[in-house]
């Protein structure tokens, strides 16, 4: 086609993917979207990336930005039509530079997370952002989704992380904000209105990061527990115990590990008897700045502590850098294990951690009343308030019967998360799956400010159309 000759001669030929090459762009991680693409395109440069988006502007293409395709709701997977262009952000990868003594890097959007974690450890660094996906995800994706993860109790989401970008607009423009400072008082926040706009606004291409001290010892321990209360009393002992050392707390009710065994019959759950029968279970980590002695001792302390006042029936500390990766590896495998059972109706959702406990009682209750027989597969950062509430189709349903039934439990679950003062995606994004919601749960004002940012900064209305708004 003439159009994409053009755009081969922009990139070179080996750069525009279509047909079969382009096929596994077009459907998402969880194979629940699929679309069509007019191409995939993969710039090198943010100047092949500026001509790309201009070339788009001047033939009124859709643009969809993909980083590492791990999204769960549908955002990096362009519509049916086949009018979009998809833009692949994986050649714009490199590590642009890293500044010890001002404790910061610059990293283009198509690097991998984990290799940006890497790069910041190799300087005697960390970079705190962490999640399952880590090995696919792209610094540009978690940016563009303002990702949660594991740390957020004590580094904050992938916002937080962020000084400056550097971001092609949605007319081709290149804006160089990749300011590395931590105190910039200069107008309104650009970088804020990019991160987390799920492609909607324009393109990340680079971001001035802030690194951290590496954690000179970790401590991690699985503990078993009879109730989302008693969760809740040990996160706040932790809190206070640990302070600003608590960097990960993790809730995971019992029928997540048992799926997790039952998929990868190499993990095992470290509880044997009464233990390992609990139905909830929580996953602790101690980042300490002094020692593994020390770290061991506050960790102890704090165990004992649960212990005594009967919050915890029993507990696994890790004894070992190999015994903790293999307790982080079971919380990690919950969406792969549930991934292989088959679909399910997912909610990623926060309540104030007060309310958690409540929030799933009554939840799980009224979800019963009205789809008897389906299954709660509930596990999430609890530490942040935010859960991934998820519904199997259990012993009642086929998996086609409660996907069909898949808005009605949608819209019972948000209202209930409304009800809480919760919010419906708490560090997934919108995507596709969430846009018809959001107007139910935000202000006329909220999204009429929103409509009006998005037409401000997207006035052709060309990038990842349907997603977000
Ligand atoms: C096993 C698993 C575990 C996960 N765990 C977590 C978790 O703990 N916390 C969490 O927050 N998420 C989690 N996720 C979701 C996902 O990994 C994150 O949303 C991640 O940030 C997406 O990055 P990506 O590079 O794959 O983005 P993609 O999926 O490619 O894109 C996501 C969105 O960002 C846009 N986008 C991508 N790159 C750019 C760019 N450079 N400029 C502008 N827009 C862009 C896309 O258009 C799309 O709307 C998990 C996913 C999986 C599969």
């Amino acid at each position: 086609m003439e159009r994409l000759e053009e755009l081969a001669r922009l990139l070179g030929p080996q750069h525009v993917l279509t047909g079969q090459d382009a096929a596994s762009y077009v459907v998402d991680w969880r194979e629940r979207y699929s679309g069509q693409a007019l191409a995939v395109v993969k710039p090198g440069s943010v100047q092949e990336l500026a001509a790309v988006v201009k070339w788009c502007v001047a033939h009124q293409v859709p643009m969809v930005p993909q980083g590492g395709n791990t999204g769960l709701c549908g955002g990096a997977t362009p519509d049916s039509s086949g009018a979009a262009l998809l833009v692949s952000m994986a050649r714009m990868n490199a590590i642009r530079q890293i500044d010890t003594d001002n404790d910061t890097m610059v990293v283009e959007a198509g690097c991998i997370l984990q290799e940006a974690q890497r790069a910041a450890q190799d300087a005697d660094r960390l970079f705190p952002l962490s999640l399952a996906a880590e090995g696919s995800c792209t610094v540009g994706g978690n940016l563009a989704t303002n990702a949660g993860g594991t740390q957020v109790l004590r580094y904050g989401n992938a916002r937080d992380l962020v000084l400056g970008l550097e971001v092609v607009t949605a007319e081709g423009e290149i804006w160089n904000g990749l300011r590395s400072l931590r105190k910039d008082n200069t107008g309104y926040d650009l970088r804020n209105l990019y991160i987390g706009s799920e492609g909607t606004l324009g393109f990340i291409t680079a971001a001035s990061l802030k690194l951290y001290p590496l954690p000179v010892a970790q401590c991690t321990a699985l503990l078993a527990l009879e109730s989302i209360d008693d969760a809740v009393a040990v996160l706040s002992v932790a809190r206070k115990g640990f302070a600003a050392a608590l960097t990960g707390f993790e809730l995971i009710a019992a029928n997540c590990l048992q799926g997790v065994v039952r998929c990868f019959p190499e993990q095992r759950l470290p509880f044997e008897g009464a233990a390992a029968a609990a139905p909830w279970f929580a996953l602790l980590e101690l980042s300490d700045s002094e020692s593994e002695e020390h770290a061991r001792e506050r960790f102890e302390s704090v165990v004992g502590d649960c212990l005594e006042r009967g919050l915890i029936t029993d507990a696994v500390i890790a004894e070992n850098v190999g015994q903790s990766k293999a307790l982080w590896h079971l919380r990690e495998s919950i969406p792969l294990a549930e991934k292989a059972f088959g679909k399910s109706v997912k909610h990623d959702v926060s309540v104030p951690v007060s309310h958690m406990a409540e929030f799933v009682e009554t939840t799980n209750a009224i979800l019963q009343e009205n789809f008897p027989g389906v299954e709660h597969v509930i596990f999430g950062h609890l530490g942040d308030g935010n859960l991934h509430y998820n519904v199997a189709p259990g012993s009642a349903f086929t998996e086609a019967a409660l996907l069909e039934r898949q808005s009605d439990i949608h819209a019972l679950v948000h209202d209930r998360v409304h009800a809480y003062q919760g919010s419906i995606s708490a560090e997934h994004g919108v995507g596709q799956l969430k846009r018809d919601y959001l107007p139910r749960y935000k202000s006329d004002v909220e999204m009429s400010l929103m409509r009006r940012i998005k037409a401000a900064l997207d006035p052709a209305g060309l990038m990842n159309p349907g997603k977000l708004l």
